[in-house]
């Protein structure tokens, strides 16, 4: 289909919630990706963290291909095989004792952990609990409880009444402020994903972790970006050395295939009925998912994950040195990265040009170009992609 029909055929017919860069892709490998006039990209976004595994991956079509010919869905009113063995794989690589509940997106993951907060505020405690702090600049997603979790009033605009009881705090320091008697959980993303790619302070989180505990508050981790080996382990929570009583995860989980987990080591809060899902959990989503943490699995065992991270982490430090005077900071945590961009004019000139020079870069925050790229993407692809932006740069 010519570009242009398809450009009319999605105004026409499709909601107009997305404001859409006008390019229209129609092959992918590894971490590049070419358009319908055949112009070739590196892709630095992975589709905002989901193609963990990078794009055309052989094995996890092999295993999609292997499941979808002979069950796809059967529900959860029967026993699925690769659905436990996933919830089990998970537990086991991150060494957290929880049990898991399968969703099919970020969103719907943590109206798990919400449904689980409130849950446990109503059976633990003299007074119903039920506030959840969240935090500025947050992200947890667009239904209309988990955006009322995000704690950014610009979002906040239409759709209300919202439910109650969320409460937000400025930072870390400021969650003890806002505990009251009522408060049964915070919910916090360790390093923000769209508000701007920021990394929380490890002794900060593990001081409030501390004094969560000793409240008998819930610490609730939303993990939905930055879980699945994004940060170089399973989930950030063990590179910050903390152990939540809930985590959320979805995004790179079965490498594109739509699926969404919240586990909890409050493994009996849920009794049948309490919670549910038509398809969370599924063969298909849970065979893929399987064999993204088996790839992933092995990609960190063999050091080159590890081996990874370092070289494209030199290569944004470098590429901030060298243009200090467009990019005042490189921050992140494994190969979630950010370049602080002096300006949000500099900014969309930046991303507009690494475009035409054919890499994708996604914006976070206000002043922010944000790298999520594919965890298994090569040196030679990374290579490419950076000799790409530094050709596009000097025309700033
Ligand atoms: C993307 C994201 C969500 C929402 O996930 P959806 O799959 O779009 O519902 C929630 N929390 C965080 C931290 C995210 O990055």
């Amino acid at each position: 289909m010519e570009q242009q029909d398809l450009k009319q055929m999605d105004l026409d017919f499709v909601l107009h919630t997305y404001a859409r860069n006008d390019v229209h892709f129609v092959k992918g490998s590894g971490a590049r990706l070419y358009d319908s006039k055949g112009k070739e990209y590196i892709d630095f976004g992975s589709g905002i963290a989901v193609c963990s595994v990078g794009h055309g991956n052989a094995r996890l079509a092999e295993a999609i291909y292997k499941q979808a010919k002979n069950l796809i869905h059967t529900s959860n009113l029967y026993l699925i095989e690769p659905q436990a063995r996933l919830a089990k794989k998970i537990v086991e690589l991150s060494g957290y004792d929880m049990r898991v509940f399968f969703a099919n997106s970020g969103a719907e993951a943590n109206e798990g952990a919400l449904k689980i907060a409130r849950k446990f505020g109503e059976e633990n405690g003299e007074l119903k609990r039920y506030q959840i702090i969240t935090l500025d600049s947050s992200f947890h997603g667009r239904t209309i409880s988990t955006l009322k979790a995000t704690a950014q009033n610009k979002m906040h605009q239409y759709f209300g009444p919202f439910p109650d009881g969320f409460v937000y705090a400025k930072d870390l320091n400021d969650v003890p402020n806002k505990i009251s008697n009522v408060t049964c959980a915070v919910l916090l993303e360790l390093v923000q994903g769209e508000g701007g790619i920021t990394p929380f302070d490890k002794a900060e989180v593990q001081k409030l972790a501390k004094i969560l505990k000793e409240k008998n508050v819930l610490l609730m981790v939303d993990e939905v970006q930055t879980g699945i080996y994004r940060s170089g382990e399973l989930f950030a929570s063990q590179v910050y050395g903390i152990t939540p009583d809930v985590i959320t995860t979805a995004k790179g989980l079965a490498g594109g295939v739509p699926i969404g987990a919240v586990m909890t080591s409050l493994k009996d809060i849920f009794a049948p009925s309490d919670h549910g899902s038509t398809f969370g959990g599924n063969f298909l989503s849970t065979s893929a998912a399987l064999e993204v943490l088996e790839i992933l699995f092995e990609h960190k065992q063999s050091g080159e994950l590890d081996k990874t991270i370092t070289y494209f982490t030199q290569k944004l430090q470098d590429l901030q040195k060298h243009y200090a005077e467009i990019f005042t900071q490189e921050v992140g945590l494994g190969l979630m990265r950010g370049l602080r961009v002096r300006d949000l004019e500099t900014l969309t000139k930046f991303l507009n040009a690494t475009f035409e020079a054919g890499v994708l870069v996604l914006k976070s925050g206000k002043n922010t170009a944000r790298f999520l790229p594919s965890l298994t993407i090569t040196r030679e692809e990374i290579d490419e992609g950076f000799l790409r932006i530094e050709s596009c740069i000097a025309h700033l």
